[in-house]
Protein backbone atom coordinates (compact mmCIF):
# COMPACT_ATOMS: atom_id res chain seq x y z
CA UNK A 1 0.00 0.00 0.00
CA UNK A 2 1.52 3.54 -1.02
CA UNK A 3 0.32 6.25 1.46
CA UNK A 4 -0.52 9.83 0.73
CA UNK A 5 2.95 10.86 0.62
CA UNK A 6 3.56 8.44 -2.47
CA UNK A 7 5.86 6.62 -0.23
CA UNK A 8 5.44 2.35 1.00
CA UNK A 9 6.23 2.49 4.42
CA UNK A 10 8.00 -0.78 5.09
CA UNK A 11 5.59 -2.96 7.54
CA UNK A 12 6.85 -5.03 10.24
CA UNK A 13 3.74 -8.18 10.84
CA UNK A 14 2.02 -7.99 13.91
CA UNK A 15 -0.03 -10.79 13.76
CA UNK A 16 -1.79 -13.14 11.33
CA UNK A 17 -4.68 -11.04 10.92
CA UNK A 18 -5.21 -7.95 9.04
CA UNK A 19 -7.64 -6.34 10.80
CA UNK A 20 -7.96 -5.17 14.37
CA UNK A 21 -11.75 -4.04 15.76
CA UNK A 22 -11.91 -1.05 18.52
CA UNK A 23 -14.02 -1.43 21.20
CA UNK A 24 -14.52 2.32 22.41
CA UNK A 25 -15.19 3.28 25.67
CA UNK A 26 -14.77 6.97 25.97
CA UNK A 27 -18.15 7.45 27.50
CA UNK A 28 -17.79 4.92 30.10
CA UNK A 29 -14.37 4.50 31.22
CA UNK A 30 -13.50 7.77 29.63
CA UNK A 31 -16.50 9.17 31.82
CA UNK A 32 -14.92 7.83 35.03
CA UNK A 33 -11.85 10.27 34.77
CA UNK A 34 -12.42 12.74 37.64
CA UNK A 35 -14.06 15.92 36.87
CA UNK A 36 -15.44 14.51 33.82
CA UNK A 37 -19.22 14.46 33.00
CA UNK A 38 -21.00 13.91 29.35
CA UNK A 39 -24.15 15.20 29.25
CA UNK A 40 -26.52 12.79 27.18
CA UNK A 41 -27.05 14.98 24.06
CA UNK A 42 -22.96 14.94 24.27
CA UNK A 43 -22.76 10.98 24.47
CA UNK A 44 -25.05 11.01 21.46
CA UNK A 45 -22.80 12.85 19.18
CA UNK A 46 -20.04 11.43 19.88
CA UNK A 47 -21.58 8.16 19.38
CA UNK A 48 -22.65 9.10 16.22
CA UNK A 49 -18.86 10.35 15.48
CA UNK A 50 -17.54 7.07 17.01
CA UNK A 51 -19.90 5.05 14.46
CA UNK A 52 -19.55 7.19 11.82
CA UNK A 53 -15.61 6.16 11.67
CA UNK A 54 -16.38 2.65 11.86
CA UNK A 55 -15.78 1.16 15.43
CA UNK A 56 -16.75 -2.32 16.26
CA UNK A 57 -18.77 -1.50 19.83
CA UNK A 58 -19.21 1.36 21.94
CA UNK A 59 -19.32 0.78 25.05
CA UNK A 60 -22.13 4.29 26.14
CA UNK A 61 -22.04 3.63 30.10
CA UNK A 62 -22.86 1.97 32.93
CA UNK A 63 -26.92 1.46 33.51
CA UNK A 64 -26.25 0.59 36.97
CA UNK A 65 -25.17 4.43 37.64
CA UNK A 66 -28.19 6.04 37.60
CA UNK A 67 -31.66 7.27 35.82
CA UNK A 68 -30.00 9.71 33.88
CA UNK A 69 -27.08 7.55 32.75
CA UNK A 70 -29.49 5.21 32.00
CA UNK A 71 -31.57 7.81 29.80
CA UNK A 72 -27.85 8.53 27.88
CA UNK A 73 -27.20 5.06 27.20
CA UNK A 74 -30.98 4.49 26.09
CA UNK A 75 -30.17 7.91 23.53
CA UNK A 76 -27.47 6.32 22.03
CA UNK A 77 -29.36 2.69 21.60
CA UNK A 78 -32.09 5.22 19.87
CA UNK A 79 -29.39 6.61 17.95
CA UNK A 80 -29.53 3.34 15.65
CA UNK A 81 -25.92 2.90 15.04
CA UNK A 82 -24.00 0.38 12.74
CA UNK A 83 -21.95 -0.17 15.78
CA UNK A 84 -22.48 -2.89 18.95
CA UNK A 85 -23.81 -0.67 22.04
CA UNK A 86 -22.96 -2.23 24.95
CA UNK A 87 -23.35 -1.47 29.22
CA UNK A 88 -20.82 -1.99 31.73
CA UNK A 89 -21.95 -4.55 34.12
CA UNK A 90 -20.55 -5.18 37.39
CA UNK A 91 -21.13 -8.97 38.21
CA UNK A 92 -24.54 -9.02 39.73
CA UNK A 93 -27.67 -9.87 37.78
CA UNK A 94 -29.42 -6.53 39.00
CA UNK A 95 -26.51 -4.85 36.75
CA UNK A 96 -27.68 -7.19 33.75
CA UNK A 97 -30.91 -6.38 34.15
CA UNK A 98 -30.68 -2.30 34.25
CA UNK A 99 -28.16 -2.90 31.33
CA UNK A 100 -31.43 -5.10 29.02
CA UNK A 101 -33.56 -2.05 30.71
CA UNK A 102 -31.87 0.52 28.25
CA UNK A 103 -32.38 -1.95 24.79
CA UNK A 104 -28.27 -2.53 24.44
CA UNK A 105 -26.99 -4.84 22.68
CA UNK A 106 -24.40 -6.18 24.44
CA UNK A 107 -23.09 -6.06 27.94
CA UNK A 108 -18.91 -5.42 29.44
CA UNK A 109 -19.38 -8.21 32.62
CA UNK A 110 -17.13 -6.97 34.69
CA UNK A 111 -15.36 -9.38 37.36
CA UNK A 112 -12.99 -9.62 40.39
CA UNK A 113 -9.71 -11.37 38.98
CA UNK A 114 -7.08 -10.42 41.26
CA UNK A 115 -7.05 -11.79 45.02
CA UNK A 116 -6.71 -7.72 45.70
CA UNK A 117 -10.15 -7.56 44.20
CA UNK A 118 -11.56 -10.90 45.22
CA UNK A 119 -10.62 -10.97 49.01
CA UNK A 120 -10.34 -7.00 49.75
CA UNK A 121 -12.86 -5.47 47.29
CA UNK A 122 -15.60 -7.72 47.06
CA UNK A 123 -14.94 -9.96 49.82
CA UNK A 124 -15.45 -13.40 48.60
CA UNK A 125 -13.48 -16.49 47.06
CA UNK A 126 -12.11 -17.65 44.12
CA UNK A 127 -14.35 -20.39 43.41
CA UNK A 128 -17.25 -17.91 43.80
CA UNK A 129 -16.27 -15.61 41.57
CA UNK A 130 -15.88 -18.47 38.43
CA UNK A 131 -19.84 -20.09 39.93
CA UNK A 132 -20.87 -16.38 39.26
CA UNK A 133 -19.64 -15.69 36.37
CA UNK A 134 -20.44 -18.88 34.89
CA UNK A 135 -24.75 -18.38 35.92
CA UNK A 136 -24.24 -14.36 35.16
CA UNK A 137 -22.63 -14.84 31.46
CA UNK A 138 -25.39 -17.97 30.74
CA UNK A 139 -28.50 -15.43 31.86
CA UNK A 140 -26.90 -12.27 29.72
CA UNK A 141 -26.62 -14.96 26.38
CA UNK A 142 -29.98 -16.21 27.16
CA UNK A 143 -31.61 -12.51 27.51
CA UNK A 144 -29.84 -12.11 24.26
CA UNK A 145 -27.22 -10.03 24.95
CA UNK A 146 -23.64 -10.25 23.52
CA UNK A 147 -21.22 -10.87 26.30
CA UNK A 148 -17.54 -9.91 26.69
CA UNK A 149 -16.34 -10.46 30.36
CA UNK A 150 -13.59 -8.60 31.80
CA UNK A 151 -11.46 -9.81 34.63
CA UNK A 152 -11.32 -6.92 36.54
CA UNK A 153 -7.38 -6.00 37.75
CA UNK A 154 -5.95 -9.39 35.68
CA UNK A 155 -2.45 -8.40 35.20
CA UNK A 156 -2.01 -8.61 38.82
CA UNK A 157 -4.47 -11.76 39.10
CA UNK A 158 -3.00 -15.40 39.38
CA UNK A 159 -2.18 -16.70 36.01
CA UNK A 160 -3.79 -19.85 36.19
CA UNK A 161 -6.79 -18.74 38.06
CA UNK A 162 -7.64 -15.88 35.44
CA UNK A 163 -7.13 -18.25 32.62
CA UNK A 164 -9.86 -20.80 34.84
CA UNK A 165 -12.15 -17.61 34.85
CA UNK A 166 -11.75 -16.87 31.26
CA UNK A 167 -12.22 -20.40 30.35
CA UNK A 168 -15.28 -20.96 32.03
CA UNK A 169 -16.61 -17.84 31.05
CA UNK A 170 -16.16 -18.63 27.41
CA UNK A 171 -17.65 -21.98 28.14
CA UNK A 172 -21.04 -20.53 29.42
CA UNK A 173 -21.34 -18.70 26.36
CA UNK A 174 -19.65 -15.43 26.66
CA UNK A 175 -18.65 -13.97 22.87
CA UNK A 176 -15.09 -12.89 24.33
CA UNK A 177 -12.63 -12.34 27.36
CA UNK A 178 -11.12 -9.83 28.12
CA UNK A 179 -7.60 -8.99 29.95
CA UNK A 180 -7.52 -5.94 32.15
CA UNK A 181 -4.75 -3.81 32.87
CA UNK A 182 -7.00 -2.06 35.27
CA UNK A 183 -3.62 0.10 37.03
CA UNK A 184 -1.73 -0.06 34.33
CA UNK A 185 1.06 -1.54 35.83
CA UNK A 186 2.19 -4.42 33.49
CA UNK A 187 5.32 -4.60 31.21
CA UNK A 188 4.82 -5.62 27.03
CA UNK A 189 6.34 -9.31 28.35
CA UNK A 190 3.84 -9.84 31.22
CA UNK A 191 0.82 -8.28 29.20
CA UNK A 192 1.63 -10.79 25.53
CA UNK A 193 1.86 -14.09 27.92
CA UNK A 194 -1.37 -13.19 29.58
CA UNK A 195 -3.08 -12.29 26.02
CA UNK A 196 -1.36 -15.50 24.40
CA UNK A 197 -3.13 -17.72 27.27
CA UNK A 198 -6.38 -16.48 27.17
CA UNK A 199 -6.32 -15.91 23.54
CA UNK A 200 -5.45 -19.99 23.04
CA UNK A 201 -8.78 -20.25 24.97
CA UNK A 202 -11.05 -18.14 22.19
CA UNK A 203 -11.39 -14.09 21.11
CA UNK A 204 -10.03 -11.72 23.58
CA UNK A 205 -9.59 -8.31 24.10
CA UNK A 206 -7.32 -6.11 25.68
CA UNK A 207 -7.87 -3.22 27.76
CA UNK A 208 -4.63 -1.30 29.11
CA UNK A 209 -4.02 1.77 31.17
CA UNK A 210 -0.87 4.83 30.48
CA UNK A 211 0.11 5.03 34.18
CA UNK A 212 3.62 3.84 32.84
CA UNK A 213 3.08 5.61 29.47
CA UNK A 214 3.18 2.04 28.10
CA UNK A 215 -0.78 1.62 27.50
CA UNK A 216 0.56 1.97 23.18
CA UNK A 217 3.68 -0.84 23.63
CA UNK A 218 1.03 -3.20 25.35
CA UNK A 219 -1.75 -2.72 22.79
CA UNK A 220 1.02 -3.82 20.41
CA UNK A 221 2.26 -6.75 22.43
CA UNK A 222 -1.71 -7.94 22.92
CA UNK A 223 -2.38 -7.97 19.31
CA UNK A 224 1.27 -9.84 18.76
CA UNK A 225 -0.10 -12.46 21.20
CA UNK A 226 -3.35 -12.95 19.47
CA UNK A 227 -6.05 -10.25 20.72
CA UNK A 228 -8.34 -9.70 18.38
CA UNK A 229 -9.65 -6.65 19.66
CA UNK A 230 -8.81 -3.50 21.77
CA UNK A 231 -10.33 -1.32 24.32
CA UNK A 232 -9.42 2.32 24.04
CA UNK A 233 -11.31 5.81 24.55
CA UNK A 234 -10.44 9.24 22.26
CA UNK A 235 -7.65 11.51 23.30
CA UNK A 236 -6.81 8.83 26.10
CA UNK A 237 -9.43 10.38 28.48
CA UNK A 238 -9.76 7.88 31.51
CA UNK A 239 -8.91 7.02 34.91
CA UNK A 240 -5.93 8.43 36.29
CA UNK A 241 -3.31 8.64 33.58
CA UNK A 242 -6.28 7.29 31.29
CA UNK A 243 -6.56 4.37 28.64
CA UNK A 244 -4.92 3.17 25.16
CA UNK A 245 -6.13 6.32 22.73
CA UNK A 246 -8.10 5.01 20.26
CA UNK A 247 -6.21 7.62 17.82
CA UNK A 248 -2.65 6.17 18.79
CA UNK A 249 -3.67 2.65 18.03
CA UNK A 250 -5.66 3.21 15.08
CA UNK A 251 -2.96 4.94 13.23
CA UNK A 252 0.11 3.33 14.94
CA UNK A 253 -1.67 0.03 13.65
CA UNK A 254 -2.18 1.06 9.52
CA UNK A 255 1.22 3.01 9.74
CA UNK A 256 3.75 0.78 10.98
CA UNK A 257 1.79 -3.10 10.35
CA UNK A 258 -0.67 -2.28 8.00
CA UNK A 259 -3.41 -3.35 10.06
CA UNK A 260 -6.66 -1.58 9.51
CA UNK A 261 -8.93 -0.59 12.43
CA UNK A 262 -11.34 2.25 11.69
CA UNK A 263 -11.52 5.42 9.22
CA UNK A 264 -8.57 7.19 10.60
CA UNK A 265 -9.88 10.62 8.57
CA UNK A 266 -12.54 10.73 11.44
CA UNK A 267 -9.87 11.38 13.92
CA UNK A 268 -9.51 15.06 14.58
CA UNK A 269 -12.95 15.59 14.36
CA UNK A 270 -13.91 13.03 16.91
CA UNK A 271 -10.95 14.47 19.13
CA UNK A 272 -12.42 18.00 18.99
CA UNK A 273 -15.62 17.36 19.91
CA UNK A 274 -14.39 14.49 23.05
CA UNK A 275 -12.09 17.70 24.11
CA UNK A 276 -15.73 19.60 23.52
CA UNK A 277 -17.84 17.54 25.69
CA UNK A 278 -15.84 16.65 28.17
CA UNK A 279 -14.23 20.22 29.00
CA UNK A 280 -10.22 18.50 28.67
CA UNK A 281 -8.56 20.33 26.54
CA UNK A 282 -5.88 18.31 24.14
CA UNK A 283 -2.09 19.17 25.29
CA UNK A 284 -0.64 20.30 21.92
CA UNK A 285 2.07 18.12 21.62
CA UNK A 286 -0.56 15.09 21.93
CA UNK A 287 -0.04 12.59 19.58
CA UNK A 288 -1.89 12.87 16.40
CA UNK A 289 -4.59 14.85 17.71
CA UNK A 290 -2.66 17.73 19.42
CA UNK A 291 -2.54 21.38 17.84
CA UNK A 292 1.70 21.31 17.21
CA UNK A 293 1.57 17.35 15.59
CA UNK A 294 1.52 19.14 12.31
CA UNK A 295 2.95 22.59 13.34
CA UNK A 296 6.29 23.70 11.87
CA UNK A 297 7.75 26.39 13.33
CA UNK A 298 11.65 25.66 12.72
CA UNK A 299 13.15 28.18 9.75
CA UNK A 300 14.73 24.97 8.89
CA UNK A 301 12.24 22.88 9.23
CA UNK A 302 9.52 24.68 7.15
CA UNK A 303 11.66 25.27 4.40
CA UNK A 304 12.14 21.38 4.32
CA UNK A 305 8.53 20.88 4.16
CA UNK A 306 7.95 23.72 1.49
CA UNK A 307 10.25 21.28 -0.60
CA UNK A 308 8.94 18.21 0.42
CA UNK A 309 5.88 17.67 2.11
CA UNK A 310 7.31 14.34 3.71
CA UNK A 311 10.51 15.89 4.99
CA UNK A 312 9.51 16.33 8.67
CA UNK A 313 6.04 14.52 8.98
CA UNK A 314 5.79 10.30 9.46
CA UNK A 315 2.28 10.35 7.49
CA UNK A 316 -0.25 13.50 5.76
CA UNK A 317 -2.10 15.27 7.76
CA UNK A 318 -5.24 14.41 5.74
CA UNK A 319 -4.72 11.34 6.64
CA UNK A 320 -6.58 12.06 10.11
CA UNK A 321 -8.18 14.84 9.01
CA UNK A 322 -6.24 17.54 9.48
CA UNK A 323 -4.17 20.35 7.71
CA UNK A 324 -0.43 21.27 8.02
CA UNK A 325 0.18 24.44 9.67
CA UNK A 326 3.43 26.56 9.36
CA UNK A 327 3.34 28.46 12.05
CA UNK A 328 5.52 31.52 12.60
CA UNK A 329 7.69 32.51 15.88
CA UNK A 330 11.41 33.36 16.54
CA UNK A 331 12.68 30.46 13.91
CA UNK A 332 11.08 32.03 10.96
CA UNK A 333 13.00 32.30 8.03
CA UNK A 334 12.54 33.75 5.03
CA UNK A 335 10.72 30.90 3.38
CA UNK A 336 7.77 29.95 6.12
CA UNK A 337 7.03 34.17 5.99
CA UNK A 338 6.63 34.14 2.01
CA UNK A 339 4.54 31.04 2.26
CA UNK A 340 2.55 32.19 5.33
CA UNK A 341 1.62 35.78 2.42
CA UNK A 342 1.06 33.55 -0.17
CA UNK A 343 -1.14 31.74 1.92
CA UNK A 344 -3.18 35.57 2.12
CA UNK A 345 -2.87 35.55 -1.52
CA UNK A 346 0.27 38.16 -0.88
CA UNK A 347 3.55 38.19 -3.05
CA UNK A 348 6.45 40.28 -1.36
CA UNK A 349 9.40 41.27 -2.54
CA UNK A 350 12.90 40.11 -1.48
CA UNK A 351 13.49 43.42 0.00
CA UNK A 352 9.84 43.35 2.27
CA UNK A 353 10.58 39.66 2.90
CA UNK A 354 13.51 40.73 5.01
CA UNK A 355 12.33 43.44 6.54
CA UNK A 356 8.62 41.41 7.32
CA UNK A 357 11.06 38.22 8.72
CA UNK A 358 13.28 40.34 11.00
CA UNK A 359 9.97 42.03 12.33
CA UNK A 360 8.46 39.08 13.09
CA UNK A 361 11.46 37.29 14.88
CA UNK A 362 11.34 40.58 17.03
CA UNK A 363 7.58 40.31 18.48
CA UNK A 364 8.20 36.45 18.35
CA UNK A 365 11.23 36.75 20.58
CA UNK A 366 9.44 39.10 22.96
CA UNK A 367 7.06 36.20 24.20
CA UNK A 368 4.39 37.01 21.85
CA UNK A 369 2.71 34.37 19.14
CA UNK A 370 2.49 35.72 16.19
CA UNK A 371 -1.01 35.66 14.19
CA UNK A 372 -1.58 35.98 10.84
CA UNK A 373 -3.00 38.95 11.63
CA UNK A 374 0.25 40.19 13.06
CA UNK A 375 1.70 39.03 10.27
CA UNK A 376 -0.48 41.24 7.79
CA UNK A 377 -0.27 44.09 10.04
CA UNK A 378 3.38 43.82 9.53
CA UNK A 379 3.95 43.48 5.84
CA UNK A 380 1.39 46.76 5.21
CA UNK A 381 3.33 48.65 7.89
CA UNK A 382 6.69 47.54 5.63
CA UNK A 383 5.00 48.08 2.09
CA UNK A 384 4.28 51.53 4.06
CA UNK A 385 0.29 52.01 3.93
CA UNK A 386 -2.35 51.60 6.47
CA UNK A 387 -4.95 48.76 5.83
CA UNK A 388 -8.15 49.70 4.73
CA UNK A 389 -11.19 48.06 7.32
CA UNK A 390 -14.04 46.60 5.72
CA UNK A 391 -15.96 45.38 9.08
CA UNK A 392 -15.27 47.18 12.57
CA UNK A 393 -16.86 47.19 16.10
CA UNK A 394 -17.99 50.42 17.13
CA UNK A 395 -20.03 49.22 20.23
CA UNK A 396 -20.31 45.95 22.61
CA UNK A 397 -22.74 45.58 25.32
CA UNK A 398 -23.27 42.45 26.85
CA UNK A 399 -24.72 40.89 30.15
CA UNK A 400 -24.03 37.66 31.78
CA UNK A 401 -26.23 38.07 34.74
CA UNK A 402 -29.95 36.18 34.67
CA UNK A 403 -30.94 33.24 33.08
CA UNK A 404 -30.48 34.33 30.06
CA UNK A 405 -26.89 36.11 28.91
CA UNK A 406 -27.37 38.49 26.22
CA UNK A 407 -25.33 41.42 23.58
CA UNK A 408 -25.26 43.80 21.58
CA UNK A 409 -23.29 44.49 18.86
CA UNK A 410 -22.64 47.82 16.89
CA UNK A 411 -20.71 47.24 13.35
CA UNK A 412 -19.10 49.30 10.63
CA UNK A 413 -19.25 47.62 7.78
CA UNK A 414 -18.47 48.73 4.79
CA UNK A 415 -19.81 52.41 5.06
CA UNK A 416 -23.24 51.59 6.50
CA UNK A 417 -23.85 50.95 10.70
CA UNK A 418 -25.62 47.34 11.28
CA UNK A 419 -26.54 46.81 14.89
CA UNK A 420 -27.45 43.44 15.95
CA UNK A 421 -28.70 41.52 19.63
CA UNK A 422 -28.20 37.75 20.71
CA UNK A 423 -28.46 35.45 23.31
CA UNK A 424 -26.37 32.60 24.68
CA UNK A 425 -24.79 30.25 26.67
CA UNK A 426 -23.03 32.48 27.98
CA UNK A 427 -21.57 36.02 27.25
CA UNK A 428 -19.08 35.26 24.69
CA UNK A 429 -21.58 32.84 22.94
CA UNK A 430 -24.12 36.00 23.16
CA UNK A 431 -21.68 38.12 21.65
CA UNK A 432 -20.63 35.68 18.86
CA UNK A 433 -24.39 35.05 17.92
CA UNK A 434 -24.99 39.41 17.94
CA UNK A 435 -21.91 39.42 15.02
CA UNK A 436 -23.07 36.77 12.97
CA UNK A 437 -26.56 37.79 13.05
CA UNK A 438 -25.48 41.52 12.24
CA UNK A 439 -23.12 40.12 9.40
CA UNK A 440 -25.80 37.36 7.94
CA UNK A 441 -22.91 35.89 6.78
CA UNK A 442 -23.70 31.85 6.47
CA UNK A 443 -20.33 30.32 5.81
CA UNK A 444 -17.95 31.50 8.42
CA UNK A 445 -16.83 29.07 10.90
CA UNK A 446 -14.79 29.42 14.31
CA UNK A 447 -12.10 26.73 13.76
CA UNK A 448 -10.57 27.26 17.16
CA UNK A 449 -11.00 29.60 20.36
CA UNK A 450 -8.43 29.85 22.84
CA UNK A 451 -8.14 31.88 26.02
CA UNK A 452 -4.94 32.76 27.73
CA UNK A 453 -4.33 34.79 31.14
CA UNK A 454 -1.40 36.78 30.86
CA UNK A 455 -1.12 37.90 34.23
CA UNK A 456 -2.84 36.19 38.04
CA UNK A 457 -5.72 37.60 39.84
CA UNK A 458 -9.13 38.43 38.53
CA UNK A 459 -7.90 41.95 37.47
CA UNK A 460 -6.12 39.77 34.61
CA UNK A 461 -5.88 40.78 31.41
CA UNK A 462 -6.35 37.78 28.84
CA UNK A 463 -5.62 37.16 25.40
CA UNK A 464 -8.01 35.60 22.90
CA UNK A 465 -6.87 34.20 19.83
CA UNK A 466 -9.10 32.34 17.38
CA UNK A 467 -8.95 30.78 14.16
CA UNK A 468 -11.88 31.52 11.48
CA UNK A 469 -12.24 30.17 7.59
CA UNK A 470 -14.44 30.88 4.93
CA UNK A 471 -13.88 28.66 1.45
CA UNK A 472 -10.69 27.88 1.39
CA UNK A 473 -9.63 30.57 3.69
CA UNK A 474 -8.39 30.67 7.48
CA UNK A 475 -6.80 32.96 9.16
CA UNK A 476 -5.71 32.97 13.11
CA UNK A 477 -6.32 36.82 15.24
CA UNK A 478 -5.62 37.05 18.50
CA UNK A 479 -6.70 40.09 20.63
CA UNK A 480 -6.05 40.88 24.40
CA UNK A 481 -8.29 42.46 26.92
CA UNK A 482 -9.01 42.82 30.87
CA UNK A 483 -12.88 41.70 29.21
CA UNK A 484 -12.95 38.52 28.22
CA UNK A 485 -16.14 38.88 26.14
CA UNK A 486 -14.36 42.16 24.51
CA UNK A 487 -11.31 40.86 23.39
CA UNK A 488 -13.39 37.64 22.07
CA UNK A 489 -15.55 39.86 19.93
CA UNK A 490 -12.60 42.48 18.86
CA UNK A 491 -10.59 39.00 17.56
CA UNK A 492 -13.42 37.88 15.86
CA UNK A 493 -14.73 41.02 13.85
CA UNK A 494 -10.70 41.07 13.23
CA UNK A 495 -10.59 37.57 11.58
CA UNK A 496 -13.85 38.28 9.86
CA UNK A 497 -12.92 41.82 8.47
CA UNK A 498 -9.47 40.36 6.88
CA UNK A 499 -11.25 37.12 5.39
CA UNK A 500 -13.90 39.54 3.43
CA UNK A 501 -11.24 41.92 2.63
CA UNK A 502 -9.62 38.87 0.62
CA UNK A 503 -12.40 38.78 -1.44
CA UNK A 504 -14.56 41.66 -3.30
CA UNK A 505 -17.78 39.83 -2.17
CA UNK A 506 -19.99 42.67 -1.01
CA UNK A 507 -21.10 41.60 2.82
CA UNK A 508 -24.50 40.49 2.57
CA UNK A 509 -27.36 42.45 3.96
CA UNK A 510 -28.57 41.19 7.58
CA UNK A 511 -31.92 40.12 6.89
ZN1 LIG B 1 -10.33 0.77 32.58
Amino acid sequence: MTDLFGVSPEHTSLSETDSVALLDTTLRDGEQAPGISISPEGKVRVARELDRVGVETIEAGSACTGRSEREAIRRVVEADLDARVSSFARGIQEDIDLALDCGVDGIGLVVPASDRHIETKVGTSREEVIETTETLVAYARENGLWVEVMGEDGSRADLDFLTDLMATALDAGADRVCYCDTVGHASPEHTAEAISRLAALGPTSTHVHDDLGLAMANVLASIRAGAEAVHATVNGVGERAGNAALEEVAIGLTHCYDVATIDTEGLYSLADTVANVTGVALPPNKAVVGENAFAHESGIHTDGMLKDDAMYEPYPPELVGRERRLVLGKHTGRAGVRAALADHAIEASEEELGETVARVTELAERGKRVTDADLLAIHAEVQGRARDRRVELVDLTAAGGGPTPTASVRLRVDSEERVAAGTGSGPVDAAVTAVTEALGIADLHLESYHVDAITGGTDAVVTVEIEMSRGGRSVTVGASDADITRASVVAMVDAIDRLVSATDARVPTAD
